[in-house]
């Protein structure tokens, strides 16, 4: 079977590595007699699957022990409600930045629960810059400061985070988490929808300071709480077992490849291959500005709608698949995640100047 390049924003590409593993085990599990689908979640050789998963997060991401790992469901547009349910404690006041369609929905579960302060903003060019932040906007008092740190949708991401002081930080980090080495103790939340670089859809990796669990005023439904599932070991209730199994493939994947500081190093050098080409390109264009590029989902574009279409649909005959925009966008975005190998890249760019020179 020849393996497309899948260039989809979510859910996206695994390494072939974790899907061969996977399947290998698919029917059997070690010596267990059962796949992991069949297992019950609170058996011994689960909790080893779960443990090792977590294990090997805290290590590779560097977490500190004041943080807290959960394994949640919902997807990540359930942290736009879950964090201010717990965190709006105290001023019932939040900042965040607009930087596109996934934190304006984040702000509009916040604002069901107090009042959101909008710090600054980038809708007034379609969301293709990271806005600078002043700080005579923030408010030292606000409960938490929220932002989206990639933006999927318009290709951009942040590069540094403001001087917040004591407000702790809740970031969404659904699609570059694992891309590049973080300074967890920086954030209050770090959460992610696994879909992109963790592993297949069906669970939300949430980060947790400590000291912010068990703090909402709220009366909180128990599924909603940070409590109860840092309590249980987030096995409240039945968490999706295989997808985590998975996670854990990829994690294996990711050391195996030298962790992340060395997937970062890629990462760079596959988005530079791809914005170095678009710089020079007389044909496609990028559509962030420079300084906020997204080294996971590039977004580009040519003058002529008709020709964007034909880009797309050739690029899909010659086994390049999902890089038509976001609708809201349109254009073309290739999400160049984790398991898109150089090779990958390579072989995209060199389509596109082909495609360039026949389209002069
Ligand atoms: N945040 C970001 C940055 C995303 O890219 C997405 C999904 N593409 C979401 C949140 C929503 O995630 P989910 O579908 O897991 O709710």
């Amino acid at each position: 079977m020849a393996r497309v390049y899948n260039f989809s924003a979510g859910p996206s590409q695994l390494p072939e590595e974790v899907l061969a593993k996977a399947s290998k085990e698919l029917v059997e599990f070690e010596s267990s007699g059962q796949s992991v689908m069949e297992m019950s979640h609170r058996s011994k050789s689960y909790k080893t699957i779960i443990d090792k998963c977590e294990a090997n997060l805290r290590r590779m991401m560097e977490i500190p022990d004041n943080y807290k790992v959960l394994f949640l469901q919902g997807g990540a547009s359930t942290q736009f409600a879950m964090a201010p349910l717990n965190l709006m404690n105290n001023s019932g006041t939040a900042d965040y930045v607009l930087t596109g369609m996934w934190a304006k929905k984040a702000i509009a579960e916040g604002q069901k629960f107090g009042k959101i302060n909008v710090v600054a903003s980038s809708a007034d060019k379609t969301f293709n810059y990271i806005p600078t932040i002043s700080k005579d906007n923030l408010n030292p008092n606000a409960d938490y400061f929220y932002l989206c740190y990639n933006n999927t949708i318009y290709g951009t991401c942040f590069s540094t985070l403001p001087d917040v002081g004591n407000v702790p930080i809740v970031a969404d980090f659904s699609s570059c988490i694992l891309s590049e080495p973080v300074d967890v103790t920086q954030y209050g939340i770090i959460f992610a929808g696994a879909q992109k670089n963790f592993g297949p859809a069906g669970v939300t990796l949430v980060i947790i300071r400590e000291d912010l669990i068990g703090k909402g005023t709220q009366n909180i439904p128990t599924m909603l709480n940070y409590q109860t599932h840092s309590e249980n070991g987030s096995m409240f209730n039945t968490p999706p077992t295989y997808t985590i199994y998975m996670c854990g493939l990829v994690l294996e994947w990711l050391e195996q490849q030298g962790g992340i500081k060395e997937i970062y190093k890629q990462n760079l050098a596959k988005a530079k291959m791809i914005y170095d080409y678009l710089d020079s390109s007389a044909l496609f264009k990028g559509t962030a500005e420079k300084a906020s590029r997204s080294m996971m989902n590039v977004t580009f574009v040519t003058d002529d709608e008709d020709i964007n279409h034909k880009f797309i649909k050739e690029a899909e005959m010659a086994g390049f698949v999902n890089l038509k925009g976001h609708k809201s966008v349109g254009g073309m975005r290739a999400s160049i995640y984790n398991a898109m190998p150089l090779t990958g890249v390579t072989a995209l760019v060199t389509f596109m100047k082909e495609f360039e020179q026949a389209n002069q």
